[in-house]
């Protein structure tokens, strides 16, 4: 379904479950070109939201309640401004979760009526939650603090609903990108000082392609935590915070004192941060090459020197070298879910025909295919005539 017709189909839901018209608001997910597992060294990441989004109708009700209509799920659910218990339902608790979140900063929330859908995958590695939370977040912000709440508390308020409501201790890369998001930028957030810059991503000739294994591995070691506690191991033996002070002079120095396999973690995380800023060089230069063997840098850092691939996601990569496609690497934490490959036009269709029946025949399975652009992240898209 198109964002148009989503959006027909809202407000006709609406004005069938609760008569007349709200405004619409919408918020993206988001994709990362590069910058992966840096979040929480102090590096940066550099997300971009993207053409698939959640969207809402919402109005205003005069009571002391909200009432919310999932169409996705064709779920309702109504509770109190003053309530304290989460309603049971998971996507109800992320909306309960920003009201709750906006009342704790002191802002105004007052009973609102909504029906909202979206087309952002779900749990694909484009952060639909964060697009939820961002598209109700600032159509609160909108109709009940007149835009007092800037964009990046916004983004907090996303965060700690995820913390807080719905048990996922994220970072604040995925809300940020959805409140922040424009179209024909990407961004480059510093982790650590939460500073950030839109760079130009124009790519003329060129696509951006997610390719998703559709497989998840379920490691029992906690291979997450092991990462971070190379990282701070190296860091703390460095003297410094967090590995964004370190330079690869730094660690061939402690080399003879730590173990192989905590230099080349640090190794990936050191060389990571490199590659972002030498993918914003490329940018803005308009240099598309360059970004791509980037990320197949990247790709090659994660499956070998950090070990967060799989054999699914190492296949795809391999694929898409072969076929000639510009740059591709796994996008998110590893171990399955998605691919991203920027590759150019003509290549599109050959690409995707290609590695859906090569990686069929090898898993038994398609991989999933979405097709991104970059795009605004949250919006008022269109007002309700005033009563
Ligand atoms: P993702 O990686 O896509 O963010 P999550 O598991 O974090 O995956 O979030 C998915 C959850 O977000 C769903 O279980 C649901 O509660 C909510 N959600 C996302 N998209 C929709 C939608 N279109 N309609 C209803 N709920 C949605
Ligand atoms: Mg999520």
């Amino acid at each position: 379904m198109t964002t148009e017709e989503m959006q027909k189909n809202l407000e006709k839901v609406f004005a069938e479950r609760f008569g007349g018209e709200g405004n619409v608001y919408a918020s993206a997910g988001r994709i990362n070109l590069i910058g992966e597992h840096t979040d929480y060294n102090g590096g940066f990441v550099f997300p971009g939201a993207i053409d698939k989004v959640i969207m809402a109708v919402v109005r205003p009700n005069g009571m002391e309640k909200v009432r919310v209509f999932s169409v996705d799920i064709d779920q309702y659910v109504e509770f109190g401004l003053r309530e304290e218990d989460a309603p049971k339902e998971s996507w109800a608790r992320y909306i309960f979760g920003i009201c709750r979140e906006i009342q704790k900063r002191g802002g105004d929330v007052k009973g609102f009526d909504a029906v909202f859908a979206g087309n952002v995958p779900l749990g694909a590695g484009l952060s639909s939650s964060a697009a939820l939370e961002s598209c109700f977040a600032f159509a609160l912000n909108d109709l009940f603090n007149g835009n007092s709440i800037d964009k990046f508390e916004l983004a907090k308020i996303g965060q700690s609903t995820e913390h807080n409501y719905c048990g996922v201790n994220c970072g604040i890369m995925d809300q940020f990108a959805s409140v922040f998001g424009r179209k024909g930028n990407l961004m480059r957030l510093d982790c650590r000082s939460m500073e950030y810059e839109y760079f130009p991503f124009n790519p003329d000739g060129y696509r951006l392609v997610l390719v998703d294994s559709r497989v998840k591995h379920e490691l029992a070691d906690s291979p997450y935590n092991k990462r971070r506690e190379s990282c701070e191991r190296v860091a703390k033996r460095l003297g410094i915070e967090t590995l964004r002070d370190a330079t690869m002079e730094d660690l061939e120095k402690i080399k003879g004192d730590i173990t192989a396999e905590d230099f080349f973690r640090a190794k990936f995380v050191i060389e990571e941060k490199d590659r972002v800023l030498a993918v914003c060089d490329a940018l803005n230069a308009g240099d598309y090459e360059t970004v791509g063997k980037k990320m197949y840098e990247t790709h090659n850092g994660l499956s070998k020197d950090y070990e967060v691939s799989c054999e699914e996601l190492d296949f795809l990569n391999d694929v898409a070298k072969e076929m000639g496609v510009t740059g591709s690497r796994i996008m998110g934490g590893g171990f399955g879910g998605c691919t991203i490959n920027l590759l150019p036009d003509s290549l599109h269709d050959s690409f995707v025909k290609e590695v859906c029946a090569r990686f069929n025949e090898k898993y038994g399975h398609e991989p999933q295919i979405y097709d991104v652009v970059i795009s605004d992240g949250a919006r008022l898209v269109k007002e309700a005539p005033k009563a």
